[in-house]
């Protein structure tokens, strides 16, 4: 990786060095690996979805991937449910299918083990609308309009429950841009494009992440389910420089706490997405994924190191 050498050292006696994009194409694709793969599976997803429904796509006789995000079956044997949906009916009081909640335990437990938003930065379709508004904000350096806590999401999930509960109607699904564009995407395009062009407005003029990073219920809830998550972002302080790099480019720059993420070896919080853009930009290669369990291993091997040394 080449980087541009600067007068300063850091505390561990490294030079701080600046990341800058390699010059050759294979250089260019190994730096946007991640980017690339995440768009692959957002529009594989889609593309399942879409092939099911209009091109009668299947397998053993069975629809390949019918249903939508909320909720959808595969092949006809494995049910797969939205869990912030299922929760949201369980507040209105409905009864649900065992069907359904089997298929809300499965996408919970996936999650839960791989990061809850992951499905943020790999799935939710959204995040190609919102990427696009930060990379135009990018582009003509465009400053924030308002100041949100990122917080408030957590409100809005709480929000959605609460009128769940008052008004029998899964209050987000409702209003949700993520089953809006995913509806126009499969079945055609129409009025709720209007609330997807909304949020890119929002993200592009107003705040910077301002839907996906401040406000949206459905990546609140995927947070809280991501906080025990094995796959994780390792950090190796030895390496570090404290360049700042990885914080410019992170979606939620507020878990790149690299003093914090020093003590346990990773990024902790569920609020990381698991993008991946932080990993190959650091001129240090100090950020790589990696499951906790090793890192565990790997932090206990160097503390060793250290007291022989
Ligand atoms: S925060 Fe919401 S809209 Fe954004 S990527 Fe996550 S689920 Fe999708
Ligand atoms: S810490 Fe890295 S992987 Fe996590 S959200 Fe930020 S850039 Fe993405």
């Amino acid at each position: 990786m080449s980087s541009d050498q600067t007068p300063h050292t850091a505390s561990n006696g490294r030079p701080i060095r600046l990341y800058r994009l390699p010059d050759s194409l294979s250089g260019k694709l190994w730096v946007w690996r991640y980017l690339i793969l995440r768009r692959i599976t957002q529009f594989s997803v889609l593309l399942l979805f879409f092939a099911t429904a209009h091109w009668a796509w299947g397998l053993v006789g069975e629809p390949l991937l019918s249903g939508n995000l909320s909720s959808s079956s595969v092949v006809g044997l494995v049910p797969l449910a939205d869990p912030f949906a299922v929760l949201q009916i369980l507040f209105t009081r409905h009864l649900l299918s065992t069907e359904v909640l089997i298929g809300a335990a499965i996408v919970l437990v996936f999650y839960a083990l791989i990061g809850g938003r992951v499905f943020c930065s790999w799935v939710c379709p959204v995040n190609v609308v919102t990427d696009f508004a930060g990379w135009l904000r990018n582009h003509f350096d465009l400053g924030n309009a308002l100041h949100l806590n990122r917080s408030l999401r957590y409100y809005v999930l709480a929000l959605a429950l609460l009128l769940s509960l008052i008004t029998g109607l899964a209050a987000f699904e409702w209003v949700s841009p993520i089953a809006m564009l995913h509806r126009e995407v499969i079945f055609g395009i129409g009025m709720g494009l209007i609330g997807v062009a909304g949020i890119f407005l929002f993200d592009l003029m107003v705040l910077r992440h301002g839907w996906c990073g401040h406000l949206c219920p459905l990546g609140a809830f995927y947070a809280v389910v991501g906080k025990a998550a094995q796959l994780r972002v390792r950090f190796d302080e030895s390496t570090c420089t404290r360049c700042g790099e990885c914080i410019r480019v992170c979606p939620e720059p507020q878990v790149l706490n690299l003093n914090q993420a020093a003590e346990r070896g990773l990024v902790t919080s569920g609020e990381c997405t698991n993008c991946g853009r932080c990993v190959p930009i650091c001129p240090e290669d100090s950020l790589s994924f990696d499951l906790r369990p090793w890192i565990a291993r790997h932090d206990q091997r160097q503390r060793a190191n250290r007291t022989i040394g």
